[in-house]
């Protein structure tokens, strides 16, 4: 079944007629303080004329990691190549984009944390030393060939900073933890997409909107799309919070923007009783893998307070506890 909330890319971000990327800085909505530092970095490389250090930007799936490099390649007037590393199999794969690129060009690599340890390994001297050592052949036959590249900045993306390895953590000169978007950044970020979509939503709405988008702004602008077909349907020139309201809830989307596996979640946790469970375990109830667990659904759960992680495993907080009317285990077991 799709998940309203699922925070993966979904095509009509790519198909639709409208696109609702933010194309200069100041559409792009939130995360002061990496924009502040990013615009000084910028401004000192291209003073200097140099390609800008290589940077990698951390968080869950969602928030703005791709939308921000791009913002990146539009300042530093270069070109970007984009790719995932799930897609780089051989190491001819890799010299075949870096071999491409130009001076001061911006490689985006998505899922940077799936690459696999033959192609880190090549892609080390590329970043230190900006060159490629490709082994051809194998055997005593094999045979290095040397490729000079030119200054490249290679942007790293990932939603588990914990599964880089160290070498290929250090490589990065800038490192970035995107943020949850608060509910006015998100209902800001509506409003804006609401106007590129030719379609005025009240403010009342955008907010409602935002508050219901586990604070990313890809599940808002989703959400906005669809409360306005429901708009459009109803024939309605202007998106207003009633029909917000009953879209919203029509798509299963609760007044935390928690959907059914959120609860799902919860409620095996709450029904441990204060007792910390494993992630296998969580994975084996809901019949989910691991890593989604870990990526996609935990990460607005920890950050709102609604579960703790333990060296034993997750447990859900107080907050959970009230958000369900019940009450909390006795105190001592509860953390
Ligand atoms: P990620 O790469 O982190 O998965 P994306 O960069 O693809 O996330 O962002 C998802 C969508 O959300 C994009 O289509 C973009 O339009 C929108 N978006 C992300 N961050 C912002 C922001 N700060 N301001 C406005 N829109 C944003």
């Amino acid at each position: 079944m799709e998940r309203i909330v699922d925070i993966e890319k979904f095509d009509a971000e790519y198909t639709e007629e409208v696109s609702l990327r933010p194309t200069s800085w100041d559409e792009y909505i939130g995360q002061e303080q990496i924009k502040k530092n990013l615009k000084v970095f910028i401004e000192a490389s291209r003073k200097r004329e140099e390609a800008l250090d290589h940077i990698l930007f951390f968080g869950p799936p969602g928030l703005g990691k791709t939308t921000i490099s791009n913002l990146i390649a539009v300042q530093m007037n270069a070109q970007i190549k984009t790719t995932a590393a799930p897609m780089i199999e051989k190491s001819g794969d890799l010299a075949a984009i870096l071999t491409n690129i130009e001076e001061g060009d911006i490689l985006f690599i998505d899922e940077i944390h799936r690459m696999s340890p033959a192609i880190e390994e090549i892609l080390y001297s590329a970043m230190e030393d900006f060159r490629l050592d490709i082994i051809i052949g194998s055997g005593p036959a094999a045979q290095t060939v040397r490729i000079d590249l030119p200054r490249f900045t290679l942007i790293g993306a990932t939603t588990r900073a914990g599964m880089l390895s160290q070498p290929l953590r250090e490589r990065f000169g800038m490192h970035f933890r995107m943020q949850f978007y608060s509910a006015k950044e998100l209902g800001e970020i509506v409003r804006l997409a609401s106007i590129k979509l030719n379609k005025i939503t009240v403010d009342k709405a955008s907010y409602e909107i935002a508050k219901r988008s586990r604070g990313t702004p890809r599940l808002a602008l989703r959400l906005l799309r669809r409360v306005r077909d429901f708009s459009e349907v109803a024939n309605e020139h202007e998106i207003n919070m009633k029909t917000t309201k009953y879209g919203l809830d029509q798509l299963g989307v609760n007044d935390l923007g928690f959907d059914e596996e959120d609860i799902r979640l919860l409620e095996l946790l709450i029904s441990a009783k204060g007792r910390p469970m494993g992630l296998s375990t969580i994975a084996a109830a809901l019949s989910e893998d691991e890593g989604t667990i870990e990526d996609v659904l935990e990460p607005y759960l920890l950050a709102n307070g609604y579960i703790e992680r333990t060296a034993r495993g997750r447990v859900a907080t107080e907050k959970s506890y009230i958000h369900f009317r019940l009450s909390p285990p006795q105190t001592g077991t509860l953390l």
